[in-house]
């Protein structure tokens, strides 16, 4: 019987789920946005602002959701230096009625113009005096942050500086960025972010998505060299609503992407079948060396999936190199 890893039903939304804006350090004030975001196809957008949450579910309306969110760092030094490890993680509001922020730090060092909005924080009132960079404050931070019903995504690992030491022993993350758009134009590299998701991947972390994002600051100029609209999520729900859309994304429904598009991802007998806009290459990672790699006009391509090799994932990659990302899935159950 055929199965679909990415849902028959539904229709994809795309969306950019981590993004600044006047709260903090952005260019944009959040409605500018939104019509810059709109404009370019998006449905989603995740306002995650540093150090705190502002509700934006007012902008929503009937091609577009605002998801609440706040982007939280802990840094490994004070000051800040260029050298000092960083755990950052965008904390989303899986649905509208959570509110209150975890671990917030009432005079922490607010970026950009976030101070000005601390007064009005909720938060669950855990006292936290200061945040300690190690593995074990960050899982007590995903923990809190689970129970106060927010999806917790780790990003830019690269840019962070962070090593095995720092992410691997991270326990629940509901996803991982492989593409940081800020970083990106900053000069960072991200393929090295793929290579460290593979890493989770292969600690049994199967079920956290890749993530794509802008992670956007700059004004919507149209420069080619700023992070607007590198990375994106395309999302496969029913609906546009608040909760289908988190729900989506806790139950894996969504790759990541530069550019090239996944149609369907579906499974018959231990052969899976992937069907994508026009790329060069269709690769299959798996957990363990059993790689393979499709190249040519491509789009679509069929592997065979076996039990023993962990997971399964694929990437696609187009002609300029962009390429889509998808999330593992198990090959025990999957495979023959
Ligand atoms: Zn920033
Ligand atoms: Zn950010």
């Amino acid at each position: 019987m055929k199965e679909y890893l990415l849902p028959r039903t539904g229709r994809f939304y795309k969306a950019n789920l981590h993004a600044h804006t006047t709260v903090s350090d952005g260019k944009m004030t959040p409605a500018e946005v939104k019509k810059a975001y709109k404009a370019r196809g998006y449905a989603v957008v995740a306002f995650t602002d540093h150090d705190v949450m502002v509700d934006q579910t007012a902008l929503s309306d009937a091609d577009f959701l605002a998801l609440n969110g706040w982007e939280l760092a802990i840094n490994e030094a004070r000051p800040w230096s260029h050298a000092a490890r960083t755990y950052h993680f965008s904390l989303i509001a899986e649905s509208p009625e959570a509110d209150r922020q975890v671990f917030f730090l009432p005079r922490g060092d607010f970026r950009g113009n976030a101070g000005q909005y601390a007064a009005a924080v909720r938060t669950t009132g855990e006292t936290v005096y200061a945040y300690n960079y190690s593995p074990i404050f960050a899982n007590r931070l995903i923990r809190a942050a689970h129970a106060a019903g927010f999806l917790v995504f780790y990003n830019h690992p690269n840019y962070s500086l962070q090593t095995g030491d720092d992410f691997l022993p991270l326990e629940g993350l509901d996803g991982m960025e492989i593409h940081n758009g800020a970083s990106y134009s900053w000069g960072f590299g991200d393929d090295g972010n793929t290579t460290r998701f593979d890493r989770m991947l292969r600690r049994g972390h199967t079920s956290i998505l890749p993530i794509a994002a802008d992670d956007n600051h700059a004004a919507d100029t149209e420069d080619p060299a700023n992070e607007l609209f590198t990375g994106f999520m395309m999302i496969k729900a029913d609906t546009l609503s608040y909760t289908a859309i988190t729900s989506a994304l806790k139950a894996g429904h969504a790759y990541a992407s530069q550019g090239p598009e996944i149609y369907e991802l579906s499974v018959e007998e231990g052969r899976v079948h992937i069907a994508t806009s026009e790329v060069r290459e269709i690769l299959l990672r798996t957990g363990d060396r059993g790689a393979e790699r499709r190249f040519g006009q491509l789009t679509e391509a069929d592997f065979n999936i076996r039990r023993d090799m962990g997971y399964f994932r694929f990437e696609a990659v187009d002609a300029h190199g962009k390429r889509a990302v998808t999330r593992a899935y198990d090959a025990a159950r999957f495979g023959r």
